[in-house]
């Protein structure tokens, strides 16, 4: 793709932005693949008692320079304003070259939990003596993911006091590769709990994955140049605002919340497990002891301002509903992403891009500004406003600041757009 600069994208039908989107990509695919959607009879295989679908927008991030690639960002999301300031946060990353990104490679973590044990920390011992024993059970239950370069990789053992008493719990780390690899894992910690047991001489209660995936970091990391900010000011009022973030659990949730606003989007807009990520998202935010912000501000030598982020990914490009869903798989096209590796990064970006779009807004002229104008259309749209009326009537209740059901309705009688 040339450029993930679509300008007057947002002012074209969702047919036209659909064209545009295969044109850019050069798959033509990628349209049937979203016109058709999600089937019935698809849905009924993934989940039980199944009546009907769900549907929320999908939706375009513009703007996004991800390592010198152009990338176009599929988001799924209910709430207005997300993709807007995604491409805004994007757009202001560009002339710093946008996103920088990079990883710890894609590692999870099953936990063994042993109990009744007499000598526990005896029993730690001869877990760690028989460690390639261990990788090695957990290795025969899934050839497929050794052949393509991942499986155990190693252990790591804890001794934890506990109000039921002392617990050898085990952490059994897995290169997952490509697959967000809680099956994967979750079916090895099965296969090694006998020789744990054995080896403990207790009896081994939890076989699970865990959600704080700190083995699978992704990080960002962008120079937003005052000059494309709003000078000076923008910057410092930015830093101000991420420094509380930093120190306040209240300002923290917030926050994170923002960051997430934009990760989530992609993780669902690509078929991955929306809870996984941001569980592993807000349990490494309060790693410290104290919740805290994913994301770090500073005010680089030439007064530019420098945003990183970094927080566990644990997405797939195979499992789960990615290879299931063909919005999902049409998502993962469009990002051109080659593996799950780098699909984690374009969420790092995209998580940091939204956070500095909040900032900005939230730092200089208040939230509310834009999220209205957005926010005016659903009210119209709830008054019963259709077609171009919906426009007109946000347009004029956001110019107003009057953004409610009543005025809405005044406006549609006024402009003769009632039914
Ligand atoms: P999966 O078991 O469907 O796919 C993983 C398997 O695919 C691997 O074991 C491997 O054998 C094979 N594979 C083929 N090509 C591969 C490649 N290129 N890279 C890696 N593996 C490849 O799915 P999964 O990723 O193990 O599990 C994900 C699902 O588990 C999600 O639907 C998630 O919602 C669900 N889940 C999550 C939790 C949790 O997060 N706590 C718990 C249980 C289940």
């Amino acid at each position: 793709m040339t450029s993930s600069r679509l300008p007057g994208f947002y002012k074209l039908p969702p047919d036209e932005r659909l064209g545009k989107i295969v044109e850019a990509c050069g798959d033509a695919e990628i349209k049937e693949m979203i016109k058709s959607g999600l089937s019935l009879e698809q849905a009924d295989k993934m989940v039980e008692n199944v009546i009907g679908l769900f549907q929320v927008p999908l939706g375009i991030a513009t703007n996004f320079i991800i390592d010198g690639r152009e990338v176009l960002v599929p988001m799924a999301t209910e709430e207005p304003s997300v993709i807007a300031a995604a491409s805004n946060g994007a757009r202001m990353a560009r002339d710093g070259g946008g996103f920088f990104t990079s990883s710890t490679g894609p590692v999870m973590r099953a936990q063994i939990q042993a109990v009744d044990l007499k000598d526990p920390h005896g029993a730690r011992c001869r877990i760690l003596e028989h460690a390639s024993e261990i990788t090695r059970i957990a290795n025969e239950v899934d050839p497929m993911l050794v052949r393509l370069g991942g499986g155990a990789v190693g252990l790591e053992v804890h001794v934890i006091d506990s109000r039921a008493g002392p617990m050898v719990v085990t952490h059994l780390l897995v290169d997952c590769r490509d697959a967000m690899g809680a099956n994967a894992v979750n079916t090895m910690a099965e296969a090694v709990a006998p020789e744990i047991e054995r080896l403990t001489g207790g009896r081994v209660h939890l076989r699970i994955i865990s959600n704080l995936a700190d083995m699978r970091l992704a990080r960002a990391r962008a120079v937003f140049k005052a000059d494309a900010i709003g000078g000076a000011e923008t910057v410092s009022a930015v830093f101000k605002a991420a420094a509380l973030a930093e120190v306040d659990p209240y300002r923290a949730a917030t926050h994170n919340k923002g960051i997430m606003n934009g990760i989530t989007a992609v993780v669902l807009a690509t078929g991955n497990d929306t809870r996984a990520v941001e569980a592993g998202a807000h349990a490494y935010a309060a790693r410290s002891g104290q919740y805290s912000s994913l994301s770090r501000y500073e005010i680089d030598s030439n007064g530019d301002l420098v945003g990183t982020i970094e927080l566990p990914v644990a997405v797939g490009l195979v499992g789960g509903a990615t290879r299931v869903h063909p919005v999902a798989r049409a998502a993962v096209r469009i990002l051109g992403v080659r593996s799950a590796d780098e699909l984690s990064r374009v969420m790092a970006a995209v998580g940091l891009a939204q956070n500095f779009a909040a900032l900005r807004a939230l730092a200089t002229e208040g939230i509310q500004r834009g999220h209205m104008s957005l926010h005016a259309r659903n009210i119209a749209l709830q008054a019963g406003a259709r077609g171009e009326m919906v426009e007109i009537i946000a347009e004029r209740m956001a110019s107003e600041r009057r953004i409610n059901i009543e005025r809405a309705s005044e406006l549609l009688r006024e402009l003769g757009g009632s039914h």
